[in-house]
């Protein structure tokens, strides 16, 4: 049996693409000394896995900033105001990525969205009317030529036709559709070449086809394949699924001339059963997603094993495959050099996962694989026991009843309450939670945590970094100020480190977007508050300014969402254990003076099911109630208020209404603020401030930009109702691009309030 993977992250074992590509930006290195240390880690990637004994080993999985936006310049398919501002390839390219304020223009980075169910995020293609779709770019191929020069066979690696039409935005009237045909012969021309060029086999992504598929989908998917497929000769096809099964579509996919289908049998609720209902082709391989690409435990060798055995019966043409790409996971173990052994040895990160694979490919070889030695050891592992109850956590949550969900009075009358409490102007301005996290901070904690720097001193630095914030928003004018956050690497993180029950990691990084990468704590048992984790620097902040300062809490939805979950108990139980921790802190906050309680919950959305008849069941039935439950306990008069990234929920905007928070924030600058119409048809009833400019573009906006924001909010969202924010954290700006901003969004406020009263 082979094994294989469908793509390796490629930000390097300590974020070295990160770090060249920012020096980049600056200006500090050359495009040579960055496609240098591109090309080191894709070679290291490659030999790793070479000598991980891999048989399918990716290569077009590297990307500067984001696969599908290389799709996007693969096909031709990158709107002029990029191509138009006369800049270097490269350039071009990072413009779409980010945006682009110079000499040459001024323009706008693509639209951002989360990757399907993870905290990944694609830029989002734009395709016109005008919109030429062909093959223009040679990536794929220089970077399969260069594998194959450096003496190793690789499977090039595609976003598909389909998910990548699916994916994109059209602006003008055309739709998908009307861009088969030359989506199809452009998807043909990249097989011929690549069968020109000796490869053998050539991977198409479509996680597109375990959403839920409607008919005109289906014959979108078969049409757009039988003409791709008819070209290619003697090259092998792998369509590779993840995130979910393919229960729409199982049947079509099977008749297509491909010669491999990659399934996901981890997140596949249904994967196993099409198999066993309607068997799998003869001839075709079957990718059989086994190794868990997203979460860092060890595989367990029993299921995996016994799981393959039966797939043997439909088929003698398995490869056993990871679950999705390794991108979602942090690069190796080895530089873990904090962690418990006895931890440590549960983890597998995305190397260890090479070894699992290679492991798993000898087990099978041998002929009781059973009692191989591999497989007893990795038996006997998962049999010891971790110590990681807690019986008084466990006992609370069993006792919980409707009441502690549901939080007195009801909405319109605390709204009243708190009208009258704090006394704000209209279209009250606000930020949502961090400042820039300058070099200085960074290296100040970094100092603290490797004991060059006294507690007291750390402590006195924040209550510096604080003061100056609060001074900073005080001239600016903002309404309702913030602490900054500077006490904080991350906002899950940050909790997790306060939380019992967690374990933290020092090298886990793991991409979220372009040269963002996120470090995910870990869940490793139950989870209980072991301390005050944010009162001192709230009330601190609050002490210092007559204004309402917000406590700023990251919600039991997020923080799970944003861990590494653990697989022995359920989702629910973690976030009940969390919200238990967070209503503790939200309660003592508002014991200490404080007004304003943000609860953010900005990856709420992001682990919703992928298929609609999942969303309840699986998920909403408990989310929504685990954010009730952390602030149900606070007064009338204090205002909760909750944040959200990326505003993708329109359709399930009645179970954010549900979350029964007073005031709510997002992202909606990049998106169009088509959210707002979402909110006026719905009659949303909590208080909103959709962003009014994006920040995760260095752009800085004018006034006249954000006026023109707020004058197209007040048409959807009643006056009463509207805040004026930017649309997420500041934290990766500095603050020469915040303040001019923020200054200006303060002007703009105060212009619409002249035109209101
Ligand atoms: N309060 C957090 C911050 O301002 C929220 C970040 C987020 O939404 N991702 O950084
Ligand atoms: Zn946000």
């Amino acid at each position: 049996m082979n094994i294989s993977v469908i793509g390796y992250p490629r930000i390097g074992n300590l974020r070295e693409l990160k770090f060249a590509c920012e020096k980049y930006f600056r200006q500090e290195i050359s495009q040579e000394e960055l496609e240098q240390t591109a090309k080191t880690i894709r070679l290291n990637n490659l030999l790793l896995q070479k000598n991980s004994g891999i048989d399918f080993i990716p290569s077009n999985d590297f990307s500067y900033y984001d696969g599908i936006l290389d799709t996007a310049f693969l096909l031709n398919a990158v709107p002029e105001r990029y191509t138009s501002l006369g800049l270097s390839e490269l350039d071009t390219y990072f413009s779409a990525a980010r945006g682009y304020q110079g000499e040459k223009g001024d323009v706008k980075a693509l639209a951002m969205k989360k990757w399907y169910n993870t905290n990944y995020h694609y830029m989002v293609p734009e395709i016109s009317d005008n919109t030429e779709i062909r093959l223009t770019g040679t990536k794929p191929f220089s970077l399969y030529q260069e594998a194959k020069n450096s003496g190793i066979q690789t499977k090039p690696v595609i976003i598909g036709a389909y998910t990548f039409l699916k994916l994109a935005k059209y602006t003008g009237k055309k739709s998908a559709v009307d861009f088969l045909d030359d989506t199809a012969k452009a998807y043909a021309e990249l097989l011929q070449k690549f069968s020109t060029s000796g490869a053998e086999w050539v991977q198409f992504d479509e996680p597109s086809l375990v959403m839920d598929m409607t008919k005109e989908e289906i014959s979108l998917f078969v049409s757009l394949y039988e003409k791709i497929l008819s070209h290619k000769g003697n090259l092998n096809v792998l369509l590779q699924t993840y995130f979910g099964d393919v229960r729409d579509c199982y049947q079509e996919l099977c008749a297509l001339p491909v010669d491999g289908i990659g399934l996901d049998f981890l997140e596949g609720k249904q994967t196993l059963s099409l198999i066993q209902k309607n068997g799998f082709p003869e001839g075709k391989f079957l990718f059989a997603g086994l190794v868990n690409g997203k979460n860092i435990w060890r595989n367990h060798y029993a299921e995996t094993v016994a799981e393959l055995s039966e797939l043997a019966a439909y088929t003698n043409h398995l490869v056993l495959s990871t679950s999705c790409s390794l991108l979602h996971v942090p690069c190796t173990v080895k530089n873990e050099s904090h962690l418990d052994e006895n931890v440590k040895k549960h983890f597998a990160y995305a190397e260890e996962k090479l070894t699992e694979l290679s492991e798993l490919k000898q087990i099978l070889q041998a002929e009781h694989p059973t009692e191989t030695e591999l497989f007893l050891k990795n038996v006997a592992l998962h049999q010891e026991p971790k110590e990681n109850r807690n019986d008084a956590v466990r006992t609370l949550i069993s006792h919980l009843t409707e009441k502690d969900f549901q939080r007195q009075p009801e909405f319109s009358e605390r709204e009243t309450i708190q009208k009258k409490r704090f006394h704000l102007p209209i279209f009250p301005t606000t930020t949502i939670g961090s400042f820039p996290q300058t070099a200085e901070v960074k290296s100040a904690r970094k100092a603290f945590r490797n004991g060059e720097l006294s507690e007291q001193d750390y402590e006195n630095f924040i209550k510096e970094k604080i003061a100056e914030c609060i001074a900073l928003q005080e001239e600016i004018g903002l309404d309702v100020l913030v602490h900054g956050e500077f006490e904080r690497n991350d906002m899950v993180e940050y909790f997790g480190e306060c939380l019992d029950g967690y374990i933290f990691t020092e090298k886990a990084w793991v991409q979220s977007y372009g040269t963002r990468c996120v470090k995910p704590p870990v869940i490793w048992g139950d989870i209980s508050r072991a301390k005050p984790m944010t009162v001192k620097w709230s009330v601190y902040a609050q002490s210092l300014t007559e204004k309402p300062v917000k406590g700023m809490l990251t919600g039991p939805v997020t923080i799970l969402n944003w861990s590494f979950p653990r697989e022995d108990i359920s989702l629910k139980e973690s976030a009940f254990q969390i919200a238990l921790a967070i209503r503790e802190e939200v309660l003592a906050l508002e014991e200490n003076g404080i007004k304003i309680i943000q609860i953010d919950e900005a990856a709420l959305r992001e682990k919703l099911p992928l298929r609609k008849a999942d969303w309840k069941e699986d998920y909403l039935n408990w989310a929504i109630p685990a954010f009730r439950y952390v602030h149900s306990g606070v007064k009338p008069e204090t205002q909760i208020h909750t944040h959200m990234c990326y505003s993708e929920f329109a359709d399930i905007i009645q179970e954010i209404d549900d979350m029964d928070a007073d005031v709510i924030t997002f992202e909606a600058s990049r998106s169009d603020l088509s959210i707002l119409d979402v909110l006026k048809e719905n009659h949303f009833r909590t208080e909103t401030g959709p962003g009014v400019y994006d920040i995760h573009s260095p752009r800085i906006p004018s006034t006249e930009e954000i006026q023109a924001v707020i004058d197209k909010m007040i048409t959807r969202v009643p006056i009463e109702k509207l805040w004026i924010n930017p649309d997420c954290g500041l934290k990766t700006r500095n603050f020469q691009e915040t303040i001019p901003s923020l200054k200006n969004l303060v002007s703009a406020a105060e212009q619409a309030r002249k035109n209101f009263s």
